[in-house]
């Protein structure tokens, strides 16, 4: 993996006035330009050809420029390094580029350890578990006595995850070597997405920095979600967990209260653990009619359910004055840095 000290000397040699914002056009890429522009950035979208057409489609969301490769797993770092380009890794561009991310010689916006502590599945359970959260318990394909989901590996967005309620069952319905068995907890789920500014003071103090709620969503799975209407139409359905968007959500406010010591916790343990989580991040949880949350997953940068949000939230009109999206607030924090000389504290 290319070290801190590597990054760090690439970034040495960036003008601090010209930095440009780049990613992979995909996910949330929208809103990150958008965000950008606002912020009065230039910005950079790795995209394919024939993916272009598609961002033209919204002048104010797409990049100032583009860079055409064939495929994700060459993204020119010379280039974008000429460019004075920060990187800005989401959902897709983690998935696309997979290990190559390690190697990539580019400044990335964040903590690129979060990444793989995010991605290697006995890491995220050390973390969750080091944040005092509580998770679902966990089952081998023997000792299965109650539902319980098993999930396969990889960031897919929940395809192929499936419900068994027994060993046989099991046996039966899964033929994947790759997997983990967990309860299946009833209930609402909940995605608070979250800022960590180790530059800002005041606020809810975290480490020497501020923690801020930007937004919360939930996902909409097919075909679980809306599995009522085909009940309702005599269709019978296997339960799906695949998504395919995000509708909005606003809890009760008495609860803000648990969500914010959860994310405080997950900002100590990463500083425990791997350095710390400059940036957005997301924790993933259901809330059960009893009021108690269990986390099922920990995403370590932007997640979709931002894409919501692109003009400001129902939490973030309560801290800024403008419309705050998490890509504004990113490009904002990188910005902050560059002027303040601390472009090291937020990027490796
Ligand atoms: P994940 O890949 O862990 O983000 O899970 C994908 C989806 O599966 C989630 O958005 C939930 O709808 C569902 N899910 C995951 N874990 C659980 C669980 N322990 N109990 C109930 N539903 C779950």
């Amino acid at each position: 993996m290319i070290t801190k000290e590597k990054v760090h000397s690439i970034l040495k040699g960036y003008d601090k006035k010209k930095i440009k914002i780049a990613t992979i056009c995909s996910h949330t890429s929208l809103q990150l330009f958008h965000g950008a522009r606002q912020e009065g950035m230039k910005t950079i979208g790795i995209c394919l050809e024939k993916y272009k057409k598609t961002y033209d489609a919204f002048p104010f969301g797409k990049p100032d420029e583009y860079i055409i490769v064939d495929n994700y797993k060459d993204i020119p770092a010379d280039e974008l390094a000429e460019k004075n380009a920060i990187v800005i890794p989401h959902g897709s561009f983690v998935e696309y580029t997979g290990k190559n991310l390690e190697e990539l010689a580019v400044p990335m916006f964040g903590n690129r350890l979060s990444l793989m502590w995010e991605g290697d599945r006995n890491k995220l359970f050390k973390w969750m578990r080091d944040s005092g959260l509580q998770i679902p318990e966990l089952f081998t394909p023997e000792t299965i006595d109650r539902p319980c989901i098993v999930k396969l590996p990889g960031a897919k967005g929940g395809k192929g995850y499936t419900i068994v309620s027994s060993p046989a069952e099991f046996k039966k319905k899964v033929k994947e070597e790759k997997f983990i068995i967990q309860e299946y907890i009833p209930g609402v789920r909940v995605y608070p997405h979250y800022f960590y500014s180790p530059l800002s003071k005041g606020g809810y103090e975290v480490r020497n920095g501020s923690l801020e709620l930007m937004s919360i969503d939930r996902r909409l799975e097919s075909n679980i979600d809306e599995s009522y209407r085909a009940t309702l139409a005599g269709v019978t359905v296997e339960p799906s967990f695949t998504v395919i968007g995000n509708e909005p959500v606003i809890l009760r406010e008495s609860l803000v209260r648990e969500i914010m010591e959860m994310g405080a916790n997950v900002v100590e343990s990463s500083y425990r653990l791997f350095q710390g989580m400059p940036g957005p991040f997301c924790i993933e949880m259901i809330c059960t009619e009893n009021m108690k949350f269990y986390v099922f997953e920990i995403s370590a940068r932007i997640v979709a359910g931002t894409n919501l949000y692109p003009l400001g939230s129902p939490y973030t009109c309560y801290s800024y004055k403008e419309p705050m999206s998490t890509g504004r607030r990113i490009a904002r924090e990188i910005k902050r840095a560059a002027k303040l000389n601390k472009l090291e504290k937020v990027i490796y």
